[in-house]
């Protein structure tokens, strides 16, 4: 049993507040550690550091800041295995899949490492007799990152890199549920250089979270978790008149044209469906085949593949997928494929009862899949965020995309197609933020920005990649006259 501390001014710290939360080892669901649930003061005291550490290094060269990010780039590429297997011990996810993890947030720490090219500004000569212009970004001062339980070092790594780079100190409040993925990444940029007191790590829980909303020395909150609880954050932080980035929910859709190369269509719907046991953002859990045709190859395709997954935990190394992350997450996943049953839906394969040999107290389930699945059953409408893949009625294209169009989520969505003018009428016409075409999981390297629209992301800007340094900075434009001469009197008109 080990207890997960606060790190604050570059020093572990146990939380002093008498509250606590457990953490699982999902493959066995034996507790293996506790975190310290950071009170309010507790709180305010990482605020307080960040806000005093952070105008050195906002003044600090754009070019030493990113020598940090470099070095820090170096060491999470040299303990990928070590950052992994902290992810996989309180996550359960795969080694294999963790290390998948480490690498998509060593994409941002690279593209972080370019902060001096990317905060260049813009400079006119001119506007004016002997006025020239130049914009500048600077940094916001502090900031915050909320995040969830789902990718404990990457979500967080999509957030701190950004901002530190930019010139802020940042307030981290990881998942409660797996907390030393984050904490292991954090203590190695500061092993890179970070001055103390520019990265601080706050566990804790909504206490912790409406502390750091409602504080006035915060000024930009970075959320990734379920839609409802992002709502909330954006509501509650843009009340304070913060910036907001909220990023929610998903249920994403997949289109199997009648032309799809089949078994690449199964293959990848089995990757994005049942990785990571579907708890990803952007797992498909949505197949919508074309015509009747389709849909039978389909199911036809997916079904001995389902049956066969190779579940496990983390440690066996041929496993494909692992257990949820808590028995609460498993029991919801296994009502709402109760829901499934009773509303109508075929299960054409069950994973309700799977059980692992020695790991009979694990959250692990099998890959379940249903058919002919309607709009209006809850499975369907539903983020089941589980090992569930749901193969809907066959749609036309256009009642497909009317579909996808109508649903409340639009993080991610794919079409798999040989046809051209189909996959271009689909990216230009669908309403979801990030769009593959024959790509099961188009999540935008680290170059581009990440971002769902309707209610998978509230606040106006992308995460990580260019959006991130508009969010994480502003605009200050300063207009400069070096008039030769005197004054030429006072004008009272506005100037042009
Ligand atoms: P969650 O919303 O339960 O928790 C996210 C964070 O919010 C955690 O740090 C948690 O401590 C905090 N929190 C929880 N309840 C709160 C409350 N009432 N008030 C204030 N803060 C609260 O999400 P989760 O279960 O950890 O993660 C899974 C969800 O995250 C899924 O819905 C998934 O789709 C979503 N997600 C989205 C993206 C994306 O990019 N859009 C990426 C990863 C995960």
């Amino acid at each position: 049993m080990y207890l997960v501390k606060n790190l604050i001014n570059g020093e572990a710290v146990a939380s002093t507040s008498g509250w606590e939360s457990a953490i699982f080892n999902p493959a066995t669901g034996e507790q293996i550690g506790t975190v310290g649930l950071s009170s309010k003061d507790e709180v305010n005291a990482a605020v307080a550091v960040a806000k005093a550490a952070q105008p050195a290094w906002g003044a600090t060269s754009p070019a030493k800041r990113a020598r940090v990010m470099f070095t820090f780039a170096a060491l999470l590429r040299e303990r990928a295995d070590d950052v992994a297997r902290e992810i996989s011990r309180e996550h359960g996810k795969t080694h294999d899949d963790a290390l998948g993890e480490v690498a998509r947030a060593l994409e941002v720490v690279e593209f972080a490492s370019a902060a001096p090219e990317l905060l260049k500004g813009e400079f006119s000569r001119n506007v004016g007799p002997g006025i020239d212009t130049h914009s500048e970004r600077q940094p916001l001062g502090v900031v915050a990152g909320i995040t969830p339980f789902n990718f404990p070092a990457m979500v967080p790594m999509w957030m701190f890199p950004m901002a530190i780079a930019c010139g802020n100190s940042f307030v981290l409040k990881p998942s409660e549920r797996d907390p030393s993925a984050a904490l292991f990444v954090s203590e190695l940029l500061l092993e890179a250089g970070l001055p103390a007191g520019i990265l601080n790590v706050v566990h804790g829980d909504k206490s912790a979270v409406d502390t750091l909303l409602d504080h006035p020395d915060i000024k930009a909150v970075s959320f990734v978790g379920s839609t409802p609880i992002a709502e909330y954050v954006y509501r509650r932080g843009t009340d304070s008149a913060k910036r907001v980035q909220a990023l929610g929910g998903a249920k994403n859709h997949m289109i199997i044209m009648p032309d799809a190369d089949m078994d690449q269509a199964a293959d990848a719907l089995m990757g994005a469906g049942y990785g990571s046991a579907g708890e990803r953002c952007m797992a498909v859990s949505v197949a919508v085949p074309i015509g009747e045709d389709t849909a039978t190859r389909l199911v036809d395709a997916l079904k001995p593949k389902v049956e066969a997954l190779k579940i496990g935990p983390s440690s066996d190394s041929s496993a494909e997928m692992g257990p949820v992350i808590t028995a609460e997450a498993k029991n919801r996943i296994v009502s709402l494929i109760d829901s499934g049953v009773e509303q109508g839906a075929e299960l054409v394969v069950d994973g309700r009862d799977f059980s692992l040999q020695g790991y009979e107290n694990g959250y692990f389930l099998g890959g379940s899949l249903f058919d002919k699945v309607r709009p209006d059953m809850d499975i369907y409408k539903t983020e089941i965020f589980g090992p569930v893949l749901s193969v809907l009625e066959p749609q036309t294209f256009d009642s497909a995309v009317e579909l996808i169009n109508e649903h409340e989520y639009g993080n991610g969505t794919a079409i798999f197609t040989r046809n051209g003018d189909a996959a271009r009428k689909f990216s230009m016409g669908i309403e979801v933020g990030m769009v593959g075409v024959n790509v099961p999981i188009p999540v935008p390297v680290a170059f581009h920005s990440f971002g769902g629209w309707k209610r998978s992301a509230f606040g106006s800007h992308g995460i990580y990649g260019p959006e991130a340094v508009h969010f994480y900075t502003r605009l200050k434009t300063t207009t400069t006259r070096w008039p030769e001469g005197i004054s030429q009197g006072a004008s009272f008109t506005f100037p042009s």
